[in-house]
């Protein structure tokens, strides 16, 4: 990622700021149309994970549709230019507000997450006079094997519709006049890279189908989320996640009904790897067993290490003498505030260039004020 032409600009920008590979959003873009195309199956691209306008704008033109958590995501996706009828709109506490908005602009689906959201929404648009397309996301009792804050499927978790509920929705069917239940909605998790993880998902779905089979619905969409994982460890080896080998596992272990589109929920996949995290070391300092390298770039810019210890690959842009072992941190007043610990790079030393891998999703779009800092500022590859 990384020429010597393109490190000798970087240098001439202030720090910290993201850097926004837009030529390989580009190339990740086309993989997954190609790919989703071949397979028939339908993406919506999860906003939370990157919201920058430039990066909205060419996911929106390859065609994909939006999946949004909150109202004012699909309010940005409006703005965006994503149709209407390719949003989809989940979140476990959706407000009485960003129901009615989402009624109002017509969706394709508001994702329902309990029998009294199921409750809340059917009279908001009995009151509204209109039928509200709805899909229930389920929560399938399935270990995602991944970090345990971003996995979502499991009974512990506060996700989904649980089984209990599940059974008095479908015994009380009758009573909700202003819905149509158009479809069947799962997300497991997050960073998933054990695929076999999927299959089982798979197997799940197959079964919850067949006990749905008994009750007159017409389920024309079943939603699988996202949570198909990167590889951070090798961004420039594997900069693009291999969307064939996920979209096979469905196609050989899902069975759909005849009528029934597959939508997708990918987020990271598609843009983790086209940012970096560009710093400069303010700093390096000497502790008892350790050697501090302190960057102007702290957890207010990326808070994933001290989240849910997310590893990033840590590069030196200006050094390539021998190397070391290093702690690089942030300035943020919180021990929380670490990029890596035990990080080898080359010999570092005051005024070099940091690049912190793999950050453009769940990095900017996390990033907070907290200290009073800065806010999170961006350069794209093709301004600089
Ligand atoms: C976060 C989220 C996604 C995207 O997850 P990734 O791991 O980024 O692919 C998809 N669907 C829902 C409902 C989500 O909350």
């Amino acid at each position: 990622m990384f020429t010597s032409d393109l490190i000798e600009k970087l240098n001439q920008h202030s720090t910290p700021f993201y850097y926004y590979d837009l030529d390989l959003l580009e190339r990740n873009l086309q993989t997954l149309q190609e790919a989703s195309q071949a397979y028939g199956y339908k993406v919506h691209y999860a906003l939370k994970a990157n919201v920058d306008e430039r990066i909205l704008q060419r996911i929106r033109e390859y065609g994909f549709g939006a999946d949004c958590v909150s109202g004012n995501e699909v309010r940005k996706a409006l703005e965006v230019g994503f149709p209407a009828s390719d949003i989809v709109f989940a979140g476990v506490g959706k407000t009485d507000q960003e129901i009615q908005f989402a009624i109002r602009n017509n969706i394709h689906s508001l994702n329902c997450e309990s029998l009294q959201e199921l409750e809340v929404i059917n009279a908001l648009s009995q009151q509204m006079n209109r039928v509200a397309p709805v899909s229930l996301r389920l929560n399938p009792g399935l270990d995602a094997r991944t970090h345990q804050y971003i996995t979502t499927g499991l009974e512990g978790n506060k996700f989904g519709i649980s089984q209990v509920e599940l059974e008095s929705i479908l015994k009380n069917l009758h009573q909700f006049t202003h819905i149509n239940i158009i479809g069947l909605h799962f997300h497991i998790g997050s960073q998933i890279t054990d695929l076999e993880v999927f299959r089982e998902l798979c197997q799940v779905v197959n079964a919850i189908q067949e006990k749905f089979a008994a009750y007159p619905l017409q389920l024309s969409h079943l939603n699988l989320g996202g949570g198909l994982g990167i590889d951070y460890y090798h961004p420039d080896e594997n900069p693009i996640p291999d969307y064939h080998a996920f979209f096979q596992v469905f196609q050989e272990s899902l069975k759909p009904l005849p009528q029934q589109t597959i939508h997708f929920e990918l987020g990271r996949a598609v843009v983790a790897q086209c940012g970096a995290l560009i710093s400069r070391v303010t700093y390096v300092k000497r502790g008892l067993n350790t050697r501090f390298v302190i960057l102007d770039a702290g957890m207010t810019e990326l808070i994933r290490p001290a989240l849910y210890h997310g590893y990033h690959k840590i590069q030196n842009l200006t050094s390539s003498e021998p190397s070391r072992v290093y702690d690089v941190v942030g300035p943020v007043c919180e021990s929380a505030d670490f990029f890596g610990k035990g990080v080898e790079l080359p010999e570092t030393r005051r005024g070099d260039l940091i690049a912190i891998r793999s950050v453009g999703a769940y990095g900017q779009v996390m990033a907070s004020r907290y200290n009073l800092r800065d806010p999170a500022r961006v350069i794209y590859s093709d301004q600089i």
